[in-house]
């Protein structure tokens, strides 16, 4: 390179660059998922929220029986919402509302927590099922104060109109897959309502490919006063919750410590962020959720559903579990003016065309493995399916945080990618519907696999290279 002038240095740089742009695949553009985006309404969204804050509070203990104040109430109105909707539709949303009767450290007495779920039944595969949550919960200073005003008008107001917006506008079109908008309770005492979703999954037998959990979403402004409208954060579980120790000491060995289909899910809202919006991103951040803190993705993690986390990019911690005050100049408590809905509407954009696109592409792969060690090439497999046309394989340098390469490939289950050594990348295989519908990639093995459908693993032999053995 010394050799080099400087300008032939830089038209060197520049070729490079272009080399690695062109090897970026260009992904299908699917003109419903502009329709779509431009359908949801900021206003909307700011009517829902100013109906839920007049509920008074919304606390998963407060009065039930009122028809104006306390969970109650607020549940029943967002039942007659999805009624409503429904009703527009068709009768293409069928309204559930599973419940059990909890006790814990947060809710002394046995009390009921119901969640309102909306299921939009999918066209082809309606066992395949995509979902979105918010809390309709809410809570002041102390946790166990029912009766205080406790608006929740972004944690989580805002993440239950993200909930019924998507509902509205996704409910005027039909799927593959399920969806499920769902509006759980119980957060704020202990994540009970995404417990009984867990639950009610498993009792029916969905095969949940994604759960979009939307929990303080409609802040840009944090606590330090920096404004940011133009990202949002996707938290993504990097091993899975379910794993077992002999699939960990496989994934320690091999990779995939930041390849679980969670944080597939995150990469491929990423992608859509960046297909279709001109300036509003996902930061991807490698973690389960904020630092110490959870959510009702947790409880979905724990039953074997791929699941995220969406949150603004900054918080307000002055407008989050605050009794309504002012102290020293500031205000406090999580009220109306605190939202910024032009904000909150693209949070929900991004969420409406991830859940439609998901919804409209072929399952993930399933039973994807990779092949090679002591050759020049790597061999990619997977289990053909019927409602897939073709086949993307994709890979990447092991330190990339995005699929940067990929290859179309045929329907046969198989491709050799001639001099692609195995040991130094990783691998993946995304399905592509007819119509151009793309899954998210599914990276090899248990650690990637949406399903469980891996054996246990064989005991290994001793000195075999798979384990720390
Ligand atoms: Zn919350």
């Amino acid at each position: 390179m010394r050799h080099l002038s400087s300008v032939a240095a830089l038209s060197f740089v520049a070729l490079l660059a272009a080399t690695a742009a062109q090897a970026q695949p260009s992904p299908t553009e699917h003109a419903l998922l502009h329709e779509l985006a431009a359908q949801v309404s900021p206003e909307r969204e700011h009517a829902t929220i100013a109906r839920l804050v007049a509920f008074g509070t919304r606390h998963t203990l407060s009065d039930t029986k009122s028809p104006t104040r306390g969970i109650g109430a607020a549940r029943r109105w967002v039942a007659s919402e999805f009624q409503a909707m429904s009703k527009d539709c068709g009768g293409c949303l069928t309204i559930e509302t599973p419940s059990e009767i909890v006790t814990g450290r947060r809710v002394p007495n046995p009390t009921e927590v119901m969640d309102v779920l909306a299921i939009q039944r999918g066209t082809s595969d309606p066992g395949r099922v995509i979902v979105i949550s918010g809390h309709l919960d809410s809570r002041v200073n102390d946790v166990m104060n029912t009766t205080a005003d406790a608006p929740g008008a972004n944690d989580d107001g805002s993440g239950t109109a993200a909930v019924m917006e998507a509902a509205r506008v996704l409910s005027k079109h039909r799927f593959a897959a399920t969806l499920v908008f769902a509006v759980l309770s119980g957060e704020e005492q202990g994540l009970y309502g995404g417990h009984v979703l867990a639950g009610y999954a498993t009792k029916q037998g969905w095969r949940v490919e994604a759960d979009l959990n939307n929990d303080i979403v409609g802040n840009s402004e944090g606590i330090n006063g920096v404004r940011e409208t133009t990202r949002v954060r996707v938290f993504s579980e990097g091993t899975k919750t379910v794993e077992t120790p002999a699939e960990a000491d496989r994934r320690r060995y091999n990779g995939g410590e930041v390849d679980s289909p969670s944080r597939q899910l995150a990469r491929f809202m990423d992608g859509l962020a960046n297909t279709y919006f001109g300036n509003f991103k996902v930061t991807m951040v490698y973690r389960t959720d904020r630092f110490g803190r959870g959510g009702d993705q947790v409880e979905m993690l724990k039953a074997g559903f791929p699941s995220v986390r969406v949150t603004e990019a900054n918080e307000n911690y002055t407008r989050q579990h605050q009794d309504i005050r002012t102290e020293g100049g500031v205000h406090y408590g999580d009220v109306i003016e605190g939202v910024d809905f032009a904000y909150l509407a693209n949070v929900t954009r991004l969420n409406v065309i991830s859940m439609a696109a998901l919804a409209a592409a072929p399952a993930p792969p399933t039973h994807v493995a990779i092949s090679g060690a002591l050759k020049a090439d790597t061999t990619v497999k997977w289990q053909p399916a019927a409602d897939a046309a073709r086949y993307r394989v994709w890979w990447r340098a092991t330190t990339d945080p995005q699929w940067r390469y990929s290859r179309l490939a045929p329907p046969s289950g198989q491709m050799l990618l001639k001099d692609v050594n195995i040991d130094d990348w990783f691998f993946g295989v995304s399905a592509i519907g007819a119509d151009g519908w793309e899954s998210p990639v599914v990276f090899p093995g248990a650690a990637g696999s949406w399903t469980h459908e891996e054996p246990p693993a064989a005991p290994a032999a001793p000195g075999t290279p798979v384990s720390r053995r």
